[in-house]
């Protein structure tokens, strides 16, 4: 039963949160609920989840107007600019911000709202072609130079580790996140706050939290295997 796996991963995660001796309050668990009928969602939500995560504008504006307005949505997938104006003021946090031109959308259509957006930076740790997000080392200018949006919040940095048979092998990637939002932290950077490490999925995300991760995002280990007749953008 979908509860059951839910109760699952949140044990897990308080069991990875104390090897590391860290508090699992720190810990938000993001149940990525893309692809899955709303009476899944449904089902998660009566088991007290009220935090889901999607990768697609529509299917974000579909769910939200069919699921309890108490729930937070977040945007993890990649966002085209045209698409932001239907999900402004819809979702909770983005954690796929990964150019100036996507940012500066953002800002614009938060504005036109009066609503400040906490974002995520995404960060391609391990430079993989396939993937989205911005070098380790271009992150700090990039912060720099949005900083100053004022209808943005950077509250963090996201990363999608690459898939990998056995999960320690990630252990790098998200320590190197990890070290990365520290030093952007010592630059004290004003509108810029690194509380949010979102890192780690339904393969690793016991190590994510051994590694510092404040924020998972876990599908399958709640919702089981996805159908990909569904194409992803
Ligand atoms: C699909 C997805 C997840 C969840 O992946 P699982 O392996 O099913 O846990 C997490 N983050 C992002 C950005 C995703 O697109």
């Amino acid at each position: 039963m979908l509860a059951d796996k839910l109760a699952c991963v949140q044990k897990n995660i308080q069991d990875s949160c104390e090897r590391a001796g860290r508090s699992p309050k720190d810990v938000t668990l993001v149940a990525v609920s893309k692809t899955k009928p709303v009476s899944m969602l449904k089902e998660a939500y009566d088991a007290g989840q009220r935090i889901f995560g999607e990768n697609k504008v529509q299917e974000i504006t579909d769910k939200y107007e069919q699921m309890p307005s108490d729930v937070q949505w977040h945007m993890i997938g990649h966002l085209q600019r045209n698409k932001v104006k239907y999900i402004i003021d819809k979702v909770a946090m983005i954690h796929s911000v990964d150019s100036i031109r996507l940012a500066e959308t953002i800002e614009q259509e938060a504005a036109k709202k009066n609503i400040i957006m906490p974002i995520l930076i995404e960060v391609n740790v391990a430079e993989e072609e396939s993937k989205f997000g911005l070098k380790l080392d271009e992150v700090l200018p990039f912060i720099q130079q949005i900083s100053s949006f004022s209808h943005l919040k950077i509250k963090g940095l996201m990363t999608i580790a690459p898939f990998v048979d056995d999960p320690q092998e990630n252990r790098e990637v998200f320590r190197k996140l990890k070290k990365l939002s520290v030093d952007i932290v010592a630059k004290n950077i004003n509108n810029v706050s690194m509380s949010v490490l979102s890192m780690g999925m339904t393969n690793d995300y016991q190590v994510a939290i051994e590694e510092g991760s404040t924020m998972v995002r876990v599908g399958t280990g709640i919702f089981g295997e996805r159908n990909y007749d569904i194409k992803e953008d």
